[in-house]
């Protein structure tokens, strides 16, 4: 499963300063009164920015692996929340979602953006829903807006700053903000996936 690692910089300051080795977990998160055999376990790749690792635990007992994503990266999307709340602030600012995609400069086909734009938007406005009802003497009053929540809170980047005020939800909130697997339509889920060894789930959200 994903874990929180609170990082206040970028991803590619992550890389340079080599960040995954101030991730650590004090205890394993199936036993916290101890005895199992947890145990760092190595780190995994992420594709972007290039040189990223994510330092991973693993607790033989409990047969569950743990990675420690930072603050910066989207969950079990390629890339950065940065890189997604661009793109979502790109649509809430356009006249319509098909003029923002034409003003997106992607390496893919058209078809393909409107499908990669629509799976964030909605992806970041239900996240921003769930929060509203979870904080409502904060956001109760907001829109689900990327731009409302940022008047709101009064930073420049909404979603960095949710991984740390949304802690205690992270694991139902749905990705990339959260570390929720892809809910399924009719209210199920994907069972939690474990994370093998290799590049972060590439193109889930794609
Ligand atoms: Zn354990």
């Amino acid at each position: 499963m994903q874990l929180r690692f609170a990082y206040a910089n970028t991803g590619e300051e992550y890389v340079k300063r080599k960040g995954w080795q101030q991730a650590t977990l004090s205890r394993c998160p199936l036993h916290a009164q101890g005895g199992c055999r947890f145990a760092r376990h190595g780190t995994y790749a992420r594709v972007s920015p290039p040189g990223t690792l994510i330092t991973r635990y693993y607790c033989p007992d409990g047969h569950r692996t743990f990675s420690l994503l930072p603050d910066c990266y989207a969950a079990r999307l390629s890339g950065q929340l940065s890189e997604v709340e661009a793109v979502v602030r790109a649509v809430e600012q356009a006249p319509s979602q098909a003029a923002a995609c034409a003003g997106l400069r992607l390496d893919i086909e058209l078809p393909g953006v409107q499908r990669f734009v629509t799976r964030r938007v909605q992806a970041v406005q239900a996240a921003l829903v769930v929060i509203k009802g979870l904080v409502p003497e904060r956001f109760g009053a907001c829109v689900p807006t990327l731009l409302a929540f940022a008047l709101m809170l009064g930073v420049p980047e909404v979603l960095v700053a949710l991984r740390g005020i949304a802690e205690s939800w992270l694991q139902e909130l749905p990705r990339p903000l959260g570390f929720c697997p892809r809910p399924r339509p009719g209210g199920g889920r994907d069972r939690a996936r474990q994370h093998r060894a290799g590049a972060d789930p590439p193109g889930l959200l794609a």
